[in-house]
């Protein structure tokens, strides 16, 4: 079993190679593959209210369903990171640090009251 990220990387390459569907993974297929995975996981909750964590916890099939759908979009973007040559762990980390400088606690304050107004 694997557990970090790089290593996913280079099982899903070999998965890819494996089955010769290098010339089907092209950052165009695997954008438009992402935005659809993350659609199907999307429709799980379409049309319901915002079902609290704590409902979706005690549903197993939601949860599990959700927990596939959710592997599916990390699964292609794995994949758009090898065609790209991105280490995923040093983008991630990279990216937290730039939300961490940019989401300060003023600002972070501001966002949570004018979301809050939308919460039901
Ligand atoms: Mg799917």
């Amino acid at each position: 079993m694997t557990n970090n990220l790089g290593e996913l990387q280079d099982r899903y390459l070999a998965f890819i190679a494996d089955r010769g569907w290098e010339e089907f993974h092209t950052p165009k297929n695997l954008t438009m593959a992402i935005s659809v995975e993350a659609s199907e996981l999307a429709e799980l909750y379409q049309w319901q209210d915002n079902v609290p964590v704590e409902q979706i916890l005690e549903d197993d099939d939601l949860r599990e369903r959700s927990r596939e759908e959710l592997a599916d979009v990390m699964i292609y973007c794995l994949s758009m990171a090898n065609e790209l040559d991105i280490d995923v762990e040093e983008a991630i980390a990279d990216k937290l640090d730039q939300n961490e400088a940019r989401f300060d606690s003023e600002t972070a304050d501001k966002i949570a009251r004018d979301l809050s107004q939308w919460q039901r």
